[in-house]
């Protein structure tokens, strides 16, 4: 069987590690990596690219790739035994040009960025020379655009798999398509409620190592905090409504601690399908990687321990609890123009805020004020200037705008916290 040629595009994160972990396994053996793209992590992709010999290779780290370029010379890829193939992307035109006309049969976007994941799943979803499997991890441009990407995969013949757990999960009892969606009652989203779902903390005494201590899932820092403030689960919502052409009141979501079920499709029958498994990305990772086909190929993924799996809770969230779920919603039930500002806008303040927050620069307790403010305060200023076009530059010039907002946002409320807490 011909091998298939692999794309991973943010190769050094945690879904990509995933990916090569699926490709390394014993059954990964009907793929080779065509390319491995990062931002600026040049020591794990120096590895990387030492161990996968792709045939493309790309940093958009200028100073990363400098750095990476002098460990990977010829001569030290002649003299390590790297394939010499491996060529050099040198700016993101030449990665998403190669996107659109190199042979690649699957594509996974796991780039934490969203204007650069966004260009990629245009650029690889825009072309008509060839069919490919476009992996879809990158949630962001799902959340606004979602349904305009299913577009262009199906007016040109792609296959769009969604690789973020709980979509993949409706996907998969759908049968691995997006077909049948008409016959859904309902979605019941399922949430691990992170870290303070019954471990309730005052807000404003949470630091940054309480929040990213993620009791099931193991994810990227933006995603982990999201998933503490549990704005994750409404961006999913999001991202479902947009893939799947359902609506926001289909979908319920519920807090299942065990995360042993990543979402259930309930039908117009009463019936309901459920898709179950370990909580590791492998293993929507590994179904993208292997549809249609995934069921009857070993993948690295543990199996559930049925003898000590003892009840499965599904617990409405509080949102008094969770605060960022409310405004993430809010946001999220705008209709029209207003929906798209509002849920970039949104995107914008989030990114902004776990930022800040990281760098200890806001409180956690600040979240939702400044969420909505910034949600608010885009729609006023953009439906006066008329952001009327969904394009990917619209939605960009709001994101960049409200993250601009939080940035400069001057923390009248801010209260540093971090040294009581240490203290
Ligand atoms: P990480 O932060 O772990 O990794 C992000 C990846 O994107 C890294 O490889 C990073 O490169 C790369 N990257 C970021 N900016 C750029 C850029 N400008 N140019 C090139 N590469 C860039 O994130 P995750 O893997 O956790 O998440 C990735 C996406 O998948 C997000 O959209 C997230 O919401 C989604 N997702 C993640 C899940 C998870 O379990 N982790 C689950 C479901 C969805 P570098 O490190 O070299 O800078």
């Amino acid at each position: 069987m011909k091998k298939q040629i692999v794309g991973i595009l943010g190769s050094t994160g945690s879904i990509g590690q995933s990916a090569l972990r699926v490709l390394s396994a014993p059954s990964g053996g009907n793929f080779t990596i065509g390319l491995l793209a990062a931002g600026s992590s040049w020591k794990e992709f120096v590895g990387q690219v030492n161990r996968q010999s792709p045939l493309w290779i790309y940093l958009d780290d200028p100073s990363a790739r400098r750095r990476a370029m002098k460990k990977l010379t010829p001569m030290k890829t002649a003299d390590h035994g790297v394939s010499k193939g491996s060529r050099w992307l040198i700016n993101r035109a030449q990665l998403l040009r190669s996107l659109a006309q190199d042979s690649y049969d699957r594509l996974v976007v796991a780039l934490s960025d969203f204007e650069f994941a966004a260009q990629a799943l245009e650029s690889a979803l825009g072309r008509r020379d060839r069919k490919i499997v476009v992996l879809a991890a990158s949630k962001e441009p799902m959340v606004v655009m979602g349904s305009y990407f299913r577009f262009l995969a199906e007016r040109n013949g792609h296959q769009l798999i969604p690789v973020d757990s709980e979509p993949s999960a409706i996907f998969q009892c759908l049968g691995g398509n997006f077909k049948g969606a008409q016959d859904i009652h309902r979605i019941i989203l399922t949430a691990s409620g992170g870290p303070f779902y019954r471990n309730s903390v005052k807000h404003e005494l949470v630091t940054p190592q309480m929040a990213l201590r993620h009791p099931t899932w193991t994810m990227g820092r933006k995603i982990t905090i999201d998933s503490a403030t549990m704005v994750n689960k409404a961006l999913e919502a999001m991202e479902i409504e947009e893939l799947f052409g359902l609506s926001l009141d289909q979908i319920k979501i519920r807090i299942h601690p065990q995360s042993v079920i990543h979402s259930m499709v309930e039908f117009k029958n009463s019936s309901v399908i459920a898709q179950a498994g370990v909580a590791d990305m492998a293993l929507p990772i590994h179904y993208g990687l292997w549809w249609p086909r995934a069921a009857s190929h070993a993948s690295p993924a543990r199996r559930i321990d049925w003898d000590s799996l003892r009840r499965l809770d599904f617990d409405e969230p509080d949102l008094r609890q969770f605060p960022c779920l409310a405004v993430a919603l809010e946001a999220a039930r705008f209709k029209g123009h207003e929906r798209f500002v509002a849920r970039s806008a949104f995107l914008g303040a989030d990114e902004a805020l776990v930022h800040r927050f990281i760098n200890g620069e806001l409180s956690y307790a600040q979240f939702p004020l400044v969420m909505r403010k910034a949600v608010n305060r885009a729609l006023a200023v953009f439906s006066s200037k008329s952001v009327r076009e969904k394009t990917l530059k619209a939605a960009l010039e709001v994101f960049y705008w409200a993250q601009d907002f939080v940035n400069h946002w001057n923390g009248r409320l801010f209260v540093d916290r971090r040294q009581e807490v240490s203290a």
